[in-house]
């Protein structure tokens, strides 16, 4: 099976008068058609970055992709001209964010903004536009859409809200959609169902879809494989299964031990020690080493690479690696 997109050894660095930041510092990943990957890390840790870089989205200058290759059904979207990629957005791949509210335009009715937005892409009449609204309005779940579909976004709830940002996104049927958080501003039972939403999608209509969040658990609930970022390189990148029963990185374990479990006991979220590292400064060596409880002499002076353990399962740490490849720094 061709991959759908094929990001191969991304480099994504801001310029700024602190100095470079490598905010996405070698990065590869592919993903097929109707699979869901996740990227989970910290604020801070390159996911966003990644995902705005596939976008187009970087703003230059700071930013500049420095290195590295996008391919998305096979043409290397780096290669692409503003216009070109205007086309792209919104029409092959989509996106949704963490606030609809600064999605969405308060000032015109749902009705309008998704009418438009169809328009924008398909060559369709108000009324086929209207139709097709409403058909994605009820797959996303909103009740009675022809008569909701005439309000404004302040009158819906914010659950609602996210639900009709998924439906503009679903409205051109992308063939990639790329989730940035989309459920962190929600409570956890309408997080549980926009999640749900996003698996019927996943099964419906074939789409890939990037999920990106900080949040484990949400991982759990729908992602096929999972690539775990740390100060903007992957630190393990594995099939979900296997994250969860042979998670093998520090920080992983770290983040696995912050979900809050459901026992009344065992509440309390755990989170893990330290604070995410300034990427203005990163130590020498491992970047994890200043918060890993596993830390050696070694991991201070040499930056593990990522090697294969088995079945896919890649790991970015010196407990794994005997080998000699591991680069000095
Ligand atoms: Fe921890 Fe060393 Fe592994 Fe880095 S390389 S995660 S510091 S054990
Ligand atoms: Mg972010």
């Amino acid at each position: 099976d061709a991959p759908l997109l094929d990001v191969r050894n991304l480099h994504t660095h801001f310029f700024t008068k602190a100095g470079t930041v490598k905010a996405v510092d070698g990065v590869d990943f592919s993903i097929k058609p109707g699979e869901t990957l996740g990227i989970v890390g910290e604020s801070g840790s390159g996911k966003s970055i990644t995902a705005m870089s596939i976008l187009g989205l970087i703003p230059s200058p700071p930013g500049k992709i420095v290195d590295g290759e996008i391919y998305f059904k096979g043409e290397n979207l780096l290669d692409k001209k503003e216009k070109q990629l205007r086309k792209i957005r919104g029409k092959e791949i989509s996106m949704v964010f963490q606030d609809p509210m600064t999605s969405l335009n308060p000032v015109f009715s749902v009705e309008k903004q998704m009418v438009e937005t169809i328009r924008a892409h398909e060559n369709f009449s108000k009324k086929q536009a209207r139709e097709r609204a409403l058909e994605l309005l009820d797959l996303v779940g909103i009740p009675d859409p022809a008569k909701r579909i005439a309000n404004y976004p302040h009158e819906f709830s914010g659950g609602m809200r996210q639900r009709i940002m998924i439906a503009i996104a679903l409205s051109c049927s992308p063939s990639l959609l790329i989730a940035d958080e989309p459920t962190t501003a929600l409570d956890v039972t309408i997080q549980a169902q926009i999640l749900e939403l996003f698996s019927r999608m996943q099964r419906e209509l074939n789409m890939a879809i990037i999920m990106i969040t900080h949040d484990l658990g949400v991982v759990s609930e729908v992602c096929d494989r999972v690539m775990v970022m740390y100060a903007g390189k992957p630190a393990e990148f594995a099939r979900t299964t296997n994250l969860f029963d042979h998670g093998k990185h520090p920080y992983t374990l770290g983040l696995m031990n912050s979900i809050p479990k459901i026992t009344p006991e065992k509440q309390k979220l755990q989170a893990i020690d330290g604070v995410p590292p300034d990427l203005h400064a990163l130590p020498k060596g491992c970047s994890f080493a200043p918060r890993c409880k596993h830390a050696m002499e070694n991991c201070l002076s040499i930056d593990p690479v990522l090697k294969e353990m088995d079945d896919n399962h890649h790991v970015r740490c010196l407990l794994y690696d005997d080998s000699k490849e591991a680069i000095s720094t």
